[in-house]
């Protein structure tokens, strides 16, 4: 069955309306592109092609600023209590069609349906109540002296949480009284779109929220607009930098929300059953497109085998198939250029000399597709234990004191999570004190609230997303 007979067989086709063509939304409406060109975006669970998205180039960038622009002379006339009533309506659309949301981020992206609903549509609703409920308390937030907007803001997100990361930039931008200018990944486009469907719906003053899709290169136009007041900034840390070149001598807000090669320590008085789930959970979410990812496990020296059996065993367990079946726990890689990476980094970790586990299953044929995979026998300079491999692929090593676990945790150039699994509360303090990371999960992992901030240190990027600190990331002092 491909995916679309399965969405019909679970009447998604009522639920899901995918347009052939899609114009950027600016100012309000859909327009055609200048550039007169379009990609396609497809499902990578089966390769179908799902629609065709407008590349945006200079022009079509220049209209998208200049209509924020426009839309700032209004939305700064309004109150922040109507930015707020404007926010709510947004976050309740959301919730009512959090079914169809949920179904075309799992078309579009590969994430297995039960995430889509259960994570992302949730926290993406939370995101907008959360920030709703602050856009007119600003001045309590931080004081009158930082209280300004930046103006027209430009935004560029990933693949991995494709409506999730719009809602942690827009929602608080928004709140605080900037216009946007959103780009999406090329490969997950779609529910961004329905998002722009929904700011008509909901009224939004023309101009305030605008979308333009594209690649790359449309991404890089938007940095370089020389009315672009901020930056928001979500993906690879090579793209990180070179954008961070790009706005060097510039008067341009940055925050970076970049990657990471998280440890995920298991010391060996931690319930070890529970550890497993959380280390599952930690690198198997979202097949492993996860920036805060536990993809290196840390694990005590004496408690090695056990853990690693174990483990193993559960990740037979791993259901690896339909993104639409709400029983997958492992959908699709999210495109053949992703899954590329993922097959060289795991091929030179065997050639270096890693001991490869894989799940014993069978993948569908079409699509793009990676069996949970877990090394061992691995060494702290090996690729695999140094580089993100976004991707379904665990990386063991191993500690015997505490020291050395919080030595090889910190021995990367990211700094953007970790874990901790232990029955001591006194251990988890210790450890927590001493690792560089801007989110750090004790007993659990992966998990999220509007209200706490979310960032990283060093390569891993800076500034906040999420909370109080999400405010800050879109004001600047008052001059
Ligand atoms: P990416 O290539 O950096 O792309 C991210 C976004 O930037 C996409 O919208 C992309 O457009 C756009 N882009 C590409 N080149 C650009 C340029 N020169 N100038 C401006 N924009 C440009 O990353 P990705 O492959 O989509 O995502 C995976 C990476 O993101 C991973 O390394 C992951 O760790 C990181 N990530 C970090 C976080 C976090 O919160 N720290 C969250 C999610 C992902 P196109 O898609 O059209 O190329
Ligand atoms: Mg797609």
């Amino acid at each position: 069955m491909n995916n679309w007979e399965y969405a019909e067989s679970i009447e998604s086709e009522k639920i899901v309306k995918i347009e052939k063509k899609y114009g950027h939304f600016i100012n309000g409406e859909f327009v055609s592109p200048n550039s007169k060109k379009y990609l396609d975006t497809i499902s990578p669970s089966s390769e179908e092609v799902l629609s065709s998205i407008s590349i945006g180039n200079e022009k079509d960038v220049d209209f998208a600023v200049n209509a924020a622009k426009e839309g700032l002379k209004q939305w700064s006339k309004t109150s922040p209590s109507e930015r707020s009533k404007y926010l709510f309506k947004l976050a309740r659309l959301i919730q009512e069609r959090s079914r169809e949301f949920a179904v075309l981020e799992s078309l579009d992206g590969g994430k297995p349906i039960k995430e889509s609903r259960d994570f992302d549509l949730p926290q993406v609703a939370q995101n907008f109540f959360y920030y709703a409920g602050w856009a007119d308390k600003i001045d309590l937030a931080w004081g009158s002296g930082i209280s300004k907007p930046y103006g027209v803001v430009g935004q560029i997100i990933p693949w991995n949480f494709p409506l999730l990361m719009l809602s942690w930039k827009v929602a608080p931008a928004l709140a605080t009284g900037n216009t946007v200018v959103l780009k999406p990944a090329e490969t997950t486009p779609l529910t961004a779109l329905l998002f722009a469907e929904l700011c008509d719906e909901v009224g939004l003053p023309k101009g305030v929220f605008n979308l333009i899709t594209g690649d790359g290169t449309t991404g890089s136009e938007l940095v370089n607009h020389k009315d672009i007041k901020k930056i928001a900034f979500t993906g690879s840390t090579s793209v990180g930098k070179y954008i961070q070149k790009s706005l060097a001598g510039r008067d341009v807000g940055l925050t970076l929300e970049l990657g990471g090669k998280a440890a995920n320590i298991v010391y060996n008085d931690a319930a070890l059953d529970e550890a497993v789930e959380g280390v599952v959970n930690g690198i198997f979410f979202n097949q492993g497109h996860v920036c805060c990812a536990g993809s290196r496990l840390l694990v005590q020296e004496d408690i090695h085998d056990v853990f690693i059996n174990k483990l193993e065993k559960r990740m037979q367990t791993l259901r690896v198939g339909n993104p639409l079946d709400k029983n997958t726990d492992i959908g699709a890689i999210n495109s053949k250029d992703q899954l590329d990476k993922i097959t060289d980094l795991v091929n030179e970790g065997v050639s270096d000399g890693g001991e490869l586990f894989q799940i014993e299953c069978e993948l569908p044929k079409n699509g793009f597709w990676f069996k949970p995979s877990l090394f061992t026998g691995v060494q702290a300079n090996y690729k695999i234990a140094t580089e993100e491999i976004f991707g379904p692929v665990l990386t063991t090593l191993t500690f015997r004191t505490p020291d050395e676990a919080v030595e090889i945790a910190n021995n990367t150039e990211y700094g953007l999570s970790a874990g901790i699994w232990t029955e001591k509360g006194s251990k988890i303090l210790w450890t927590a004190d001493r690792l560089d990371a801007g989110v750090i999960w004790a007993n659990t992992f992966n998990k999220f609230d509007p209200a706490s901030p979310f960032g990283g240190y060093k390569e891993s990027g800076f500034g906040r997303e999420g909370g109080r600190h999400g405010l800050l990331s879109y004001l600047k002092a008052s001059s």
